[in-house]
């Protein structure tokens, strides 16, 4: 099982070291439903970021995984009730879309960590798209965190509908990198854009993305 895993782990690397774009994007592990276990083994082979999508998992998961040093994502929806969980556990979030999370993350950081990392979730694919803040909205959680002192935002994340063609999986990225190109040309440190799963990498690599969020094609199927 575990030798399984780090094949599935190595292929995955491989496949990002063989995309045809100058600067690779890194690799966020999507550890959601999988055990504290294949973490632990995946950080021994060399990975170090990893996403969960529902928070008291994740907590239970980083308890057993104290002694290491690793960067947790999250990367789900987020309800008000646990912003407070997400706020004191995590160095990243990926999506927020909503400027009430966004206030409530910066008040709820401990005073004494780093400012958590964010990054806005933009809607993409119009109405066939589930989640995510409208170009309008993103801009206005960007300036508002500019006022705040225990929230740093960092960039765009997306999640397409799901498609099965190439092309169609770039339109829908690029929607995403022109407006996280719009402002990286005047913050540079807003400097993440993060998209692509096991479905869609490499239409995201080749429209832009510096991180891709991988579950199945490590892990295998969520049960
Ligand atoms: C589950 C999840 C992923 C990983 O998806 P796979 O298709 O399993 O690679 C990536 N991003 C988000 C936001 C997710 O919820």
């Amino acid at each position: 099982m575990k030798h399984t895993l780090l094949q599935r782990f190595q292929k995955v690397v491989e496949r990002i070291e063989a995309l045809p774009t100058p600067k690779k994007p890194v690799l966020l592990a999507v550890s959601k439903k999988h055990s504290a276990d294949s973490v632990r083994s995946l950080f021994e082979a060399g990975q170090r970021c990893f996403g969960e999508s529902y928070a008291q998992e994740a907590v239970e998961k980083m308890s057993q995984l104290s002694d290491l040093d690793v960067v947790w994502h999250f990367i789900g929806p987020i309800q008000s009730n646990k912003t407070k969980i997400i706020a004191s556990h995590f160095d990243w979030v990926q999506s927020v879309d909503r400027l009430k999370i966004l206030q409530r993350l910066d008040r709820q950081r401990p005073a004494d960590s780093q400012p958590i990392q964010l990054l806005l979730q933009l809607k993409v694919g119009n109405e066939d798209s589930k989640s995510g803040a409208s170009v309008e909205d993103i801009l206005i959680m960007y300036e508002a965190a500019k006022c705040l002192s225990h929230v740093e935002v960092r960039g765009l994340m997306c999640i397409p509908p799901p498609s099965q063609d190439f092309h169609q999986q770039c339109r829908y990225f690029d929607e995403a990198f022109q407006l996280f190109q719009k402002i990286n040309k005047t913050d540079a440190k807003f400097d993440v854009l993060s998209m692509g799963m096991s479905a869609d990498m490499e239409a995201a690599a080749a429209s832009g993305s510096t991180m891709v969020r991988i579950g199945t094609d490590i892990f295998g199927a969520r049960v």
